[in-house]
This record gives structure tokens, C-alpha cells and sequence, in this order.
């Protein structure tokens, strides 16, 4: 048994370890109400209870995707749902295949009073008893994302944001590991602005470095955590854009400056790449030579695993198989990029997925 407070700690350290199997990443599948329904409505379906249940029924029961995906993040709703014929729970789906079921646990955000338009996230208060219950449930790890910007302009982020996001993660964190589910710690940079890709290291670096200082001071076992951050890129409104490689080198150095090796696995947000711009920049990644990476490179992509997916399906129960199949096509895809195996770009979309100032 490893020497640490939680009772969990073994099983921590295993889910951990298991969500970062080579070839395999996680399926962010965690789209609030609000969110979800904007992605609808790019596909003129109506945000109602069944056709979420519909459309989250529809990844999971993708066949094949046990192979490449070891996790799905959930939004509450989903976690307790049955299937649409009201045999069985929805996760039981992924159960069966062996995926793990994760569970978003924050409330979004709210405006951080005194910075320039910044965030705090919101859902401490009875987290211990909601991730109780996550656990009773099923699920066996979380996710909190927390965001912040960069402007250079107006200094951001700011310290007061990077102090107060920094804690709250690791608060949440805490009380994950406490509860039995291994905290994903999502600080997201968003790609927001025309800053260049030295400036997005930079506010990167500052943000880590504060992160890991925050779960040090909280007592947090490393190796029952995973990391999800953004790549690090110039701003979407940058020009010229950057190469997968330039990315990829970036994206490991400022990792390398900040996040300990017992950390198991790094798992990347798309945060608004394009589906094929995801899948290039994950491979890159793991073909980065002469910097440390001691930690498993994987993805736990939201927009970039489900795009052609939505299109192909279009609410049309008709369409059900040709979306899994672009599903499925994805899944492969960044599993083999998780592997640093570039892979052909075979029906991934090239549209930008960035939304400015974007809300999970
Ligand atoms: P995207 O990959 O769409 O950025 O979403 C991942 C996620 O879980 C954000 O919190």
C-alpha cells in the first residue's frame, strides 16, 4: 500500500496508469447542457433529454473504440441515465468494454472580480458528497477545468488568476483522491489572441509551475493524477500559424519545465484545432527528440474526436453507422498519433472547431 492519506491510493495510481495505456486516450463526451446544444443546433437537432441520451448512446456503443479509447469523461446527466430502451445505465456501454467512466465535477466559471474579464471556477462547496456519490455511481476519475488567458497587454494571466485557479485545482483534486477518483487537473491557456507561441510558453510555465506548487502544498498523490493542458501554440490569431513541430517542441519543453516525472500521463485538450490539426500535432508530440518526456502523451479531446461524427449523424437515426464509422476513424487515428505514428488524414475534418472565449 503506498504511504499517502487517501484510502484509495493504490486504486488511484492504477485508474492513472491505466487511462494512459499506450495507443489509447479518452473520449470528453463532458459537454454541459448549454454546451451540447450549441453543437446541436450546428446540426439543427433539438437539446432535449432524448437526443442527448440518443447522440452519447451512439459513441459509446461505437464498436471498435475499446481498442483506442481507455476513458470517457461524462457530464452528470449522462452518468445516470439509461440506455434508450431503459434496459440498463448508458455507462454500462462503455463498462462492458472495459472503458473507465469519468465525471466533469466543476460548475464552470464566474468572473474573477478585480482582473480584466478573468475566471475562477465554481463546485467546491459539497464536492466530497457529489464525488461520493460519482464514485457509487461508477466512475473512477474527474475532471476540472479551470481557464485562463493570455493578453499581453493587460498582463494576463494575471497572478491573482493564476494563485486562485491554482489552488482550486488542487482543493479539487484533494478532494477527488479522498473520494476514490483520479483528478484530471485541466488549467486550460486558452489559444484566444495574436500572441506568438514564446509568449504562450511562457504564461504556460508560469501557470504549471504555480499548479504543481499548489498539489505539493495540498498533499496530492502525483501518480494518481493525470495533467490535461493545451497545446502550446501561438494565439488562433496569429499569423503564420505554427508547424505540428514547432508546436510539438514548444509543447514538451514547457512541460518538461513544470510538470514532475511522477505525474503518469499529460492528456491533451483540443481547445478549438481542427480534427486533423489534433491528430498531426499528437504525433509530432511524441516524436520530439532531445527534451524530456518521461510521461505518457495522449489526448482527451472533446471537439476534435466528435465533429465529423456530429455532421455524419445530423440527429438522423438513419446515420447512425456511417457517424460511428467517422467516429471510429478518429479514435484510430489519434490512438496511432498517441503511438507518434502519423496517420493518413482518411475523412478527419480540416474546419477550425475555435470558438472564441468558449465555455464547456
Ligand atoms: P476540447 O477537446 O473540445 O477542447 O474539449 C476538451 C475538454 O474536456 C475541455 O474541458
Amino acid at each position: 500500500m503506498p504511504e499517502h492519506w487517501s484510502p484509495y491510493a493504490a486504486e488511484l495510481i492504477e485508474t492513472a496508469k491505466k487511462i494512459v495505456t499506450p495507443g489509447k486516450g479518452i473520449l470528453a463526451a463532458d459537454e454541459s447542457t448549454g454546451t451540447i446544444g450549441k453543437r446541436f443546433s450546428s446540426i439543427q437537432v433539438e437539446n432535449n433529454e432524448a437526443n442527448r441520451t440518443a447522440y452519447r448512446e451512439l459513441l459509446f456503443s461505437t464498436p471498435g473504440i475499446e481498442e483506442f479509447i481507455s476513458g470517457v469523461i461524462t457530464f452528470e446527466e449522462t452518468l445516470f441515465a439509461k440506455t434508450t430502451d431503459g434496459k440498463k445505465q448508458l455507462c454500462d456501454l462503455l463498462r462492458e468494454k472495459g472503458i473507465i467512466v469519468g465525471i466533469k465535477t466543476d460548475k464552470g466559471t464566474t468572473p474573477l472580480p478585480g482582473t480584466d474579464g478573468e475566471t475562477a471556477t465554481l463546485g467546491l462547496d459539497g464536492l466530497l458528497e457529489r464525488s461520493k456519490k460519482y464514485y457509487e455511481a461508477g466512475a473512477r476519475f474527474a475532471k476540472w477545468r479551470a481557464v485562463l488567458k493570455i493578453d499581453p497587454a493587460t498582463g494576463c494571466p494575471s497572478q491573482q488568476a493564476i494563485t486562485e485557479n491554482a489552488h482550486t485545482l488542487a482543493r479539487y483534486g484533494a478532494i477527488s483522491q479522498m473520494a476514490g477518483l483520479v483528478p484530471i487537473i485541466e488549467p486550460e491557456v486558452l489559444m484566444d489572441g495574436s500572441h506568438t507561441i514564446e509568449q504562450a510558453a511562457a504564461a504556460q510555465e508560469r501557470v504549471l509551475a504555480a499548479v504543481y506548487k499548489a498539489i505539493q502544498d495540498q498533499n496530492l498523490l502525483l501518480e494518481g493524477t493525470l495533467l490535461k493542458p493545451a497545446m502550446t501554440t501561438p494565439g488562433a490569431e496569429h499569423k503564420p500559424a505554427a508547424t505540428p513541430a514547432e508546436i510539438a517542441f514548444y509543447t514538451v519543453r514547457t512541460l518538461s519545465r513544470t510538470v514532475p516525472p511522477a505525474v503518469p500521463g499529460i492528456v491533451f485538450l483540443s481547445g478549438g484545432q481542427s480534427e486533423i490539426e489534433a491528430t498531426q500535432n499528437l504525433a509530432a508530440i511524441n516524436n520530439v527528440k532531445n527534451v524530456s518526456r518521461p510521461w505518457a502523451l495522449s489526448f482527451s479531446y472533446g471537439r476534435a474526436l466528435q465533429q465529423s461524427c456530429l455532421k455524419a449523424w445530423s440527429g438522423n437515426p438513419a446515420n447512425v453507422a456511417a457517424a460511428q464509422e467517422a467516429f471510429l476513424k478518429r479514435c484510430r487515428a489519434n490512438g496511432q498519433a498517441q503511438l507518434g505514428k502519423l496517420v493518413d488524414a482518411d475523412g478527419a475534418s480540416q474546419e477550425s472547431l475555435y470558438v472564441k472565449d468558449y465555455k464547456y
